[in-house]
């Protein structure tokens, strides 16, 4: 992914709302880039943590660790971040985190340095009023706790709002281990509902935290998820995946390719005639190459960017809805503002609050998007774009930036 790209589109963005050269100039330009080195067991790790943006409320968003992380990337992740907090109604803004390294490689005891040495470096520009990272992929809710407590440390007094997505015994909020794949759920009924789609099929690439919740979520709603899939392929049953037997698997064995069922390849995968194809891994996976060949009626981005712009065109020629990621997949930073909020109140909700708000949350972005989609010769996330960078940028008006 390339922030290159990102600028193409929001160039794209500024004709269809009218912005002027200021406006789009704000929102291309991160506000502060933050770069470091991270030393652990003699080795170096390049660390960023990119604040795209703090109209709307601090930084938000959250950390990778993985061997492609890299400037650029995080920029773009960073930018997603704040319009995903403006399309999600949460008043926060957008920033986000990465660090260079396969953590596949480092033992448990080297994870934790380098989680609170990404916190020793950067601790200064983070903080529950200031930017306030999360899990992202390779990183986990334990991690989240080690960094909340470096950060204490270092601050000499509490502040469990500075992190989120830590677990409940360190601050944590119920429900947000599965928000990100819940949050995609209710926006998926309602798209379901509006266009009326009865074919319950589904193939869910990726078998991360986004991707194993939404397969377990679905087929307790009568979904069949007939293939799943992870970075070392993917599996395929036209009767339905037994989830639970795959989540058992992946843990055990490291991977759903050891279940035992028909072996397709990711990129057979995503060419399945399924309804409902959601891509949950990494980004760019529908392409020019591929984007002709997808036969799913619905697209749920529970990644970020897993689409390129080349291969949204086609999609939406072929009269696919794509339900984009900064839509899709903010159910996740929507209960870490739910986390922050009680954390800032001292005060813990019970699950079926968490869901019922974040349910209300995710069916008012969608609604607000449907309404100008419904009338719009643009797809769908042209338009969820338009709506959040407005946002944006009434904020940064309202404070007299523009
Ligand atoms: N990493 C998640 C995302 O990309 C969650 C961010 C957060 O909770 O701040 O949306």
């Amino acid at each position: 992914m390339e922030y290159a790209s990102i600028i193409n589109f929001l160039n794209k963005i500024g004709k269809i709302a009218n912005l002027n050269d200021s406006e789009l100039e704000l929102l291309k330009t991160p506000q502060f880039i933050h770069q470091a080195e991270l030393e652990v067991s003699g080795k170096k790790y390049p660390a960023y943590r990119v604040q795209h943006n703090n109209a709307r409320g601090p930084f938000k968003g959250g950390i990778r660790y993985h061997p492609e992380v890299n400037l650029d990337e995080v920029k773009a992740l960073a930018f997603w971040m704040s319009l995903k907090t403006a399309t999600a109604d949460i008043p926060l803004g957008g920033g986000k985190g990465g660090v260079t390294v396969n953590p596949k490689e480092l033992s448990v005891e080297e994870l934790e340095e380098l989680s609170r040495a990404y916190v020793k470096a950067f601790y200064k520009v983070i903080g529950p009023q200031q930017d306030i990272p999360a899990p992202d992929v390779y990183t986990t809710p334990e991690m989240m706790a080690w960094m909340r407590d470096e950060y204490e440390k270092l601050i000499g007094e509490k502040a469990p709002g500075v992190i989120t997505g830590k677990p409940i015994e360190a601050g944590g909020s119920l429900v947000r281990d599965i928000a990100t794949a819940l949050g995609g759920v209710y926006v998926l009924e309602e798209a379901i509902e509006k266009i009326g789609l009865e074919e319950k099929t589904v193939a869910i690439q990726g078998f991360g935290n986004a991707g194993m919740n939404a397969a377990k979520l679905l087929v307790e709603r009568g979904f069949n998820v007939v293939a799943v899939s992870d970075s070392k392929g993917a599996v395929f049953d036209a009767l339905g995946l037994d989830i639970e037997k795959l989540v058992k698997i992946k843990s055990e064995t490291g991977s759903v390719i050891n279940y035992n069922s028909e072996k397709i390849s990711n990129k057979q995968l995503l060419e399945l005639d399924v309804a409902i194809l959601v891509p949950s891994a990494l980004a760019n996976v529908i392409t020019v190459e591929n984007a002709a060949n997808v036969k799913a009626k619905i697209v749920l981005e529970l990644a970020n960017g897993p689409t390129t712009s080349g291969a949204d065109d086609i999609l939406h020629s072929s009269g696919i809805l794509v339900l984009p990621d900064i839509l899709a997949n903010a159910g996740g930073v929507t209960v870490s503002y739910f986390e922050w909020v009680q954390n800032n109140e001292d005060n813990y909700w019970d699950a079926e609050t968490v869901k019922s708000r974040l349910k209300e949350k995710m069916v008012s972005a969608f609604s607000q998007v449907w309404e100008k989609y419904s009338g719009s010769e643009h797809d769908f996330r042209t338009n969820t774009y338009v709506l959040a960078v407005k946002k944006i940028l009434d904020a940064e008006r309202a404070r007299g930036n523009l």
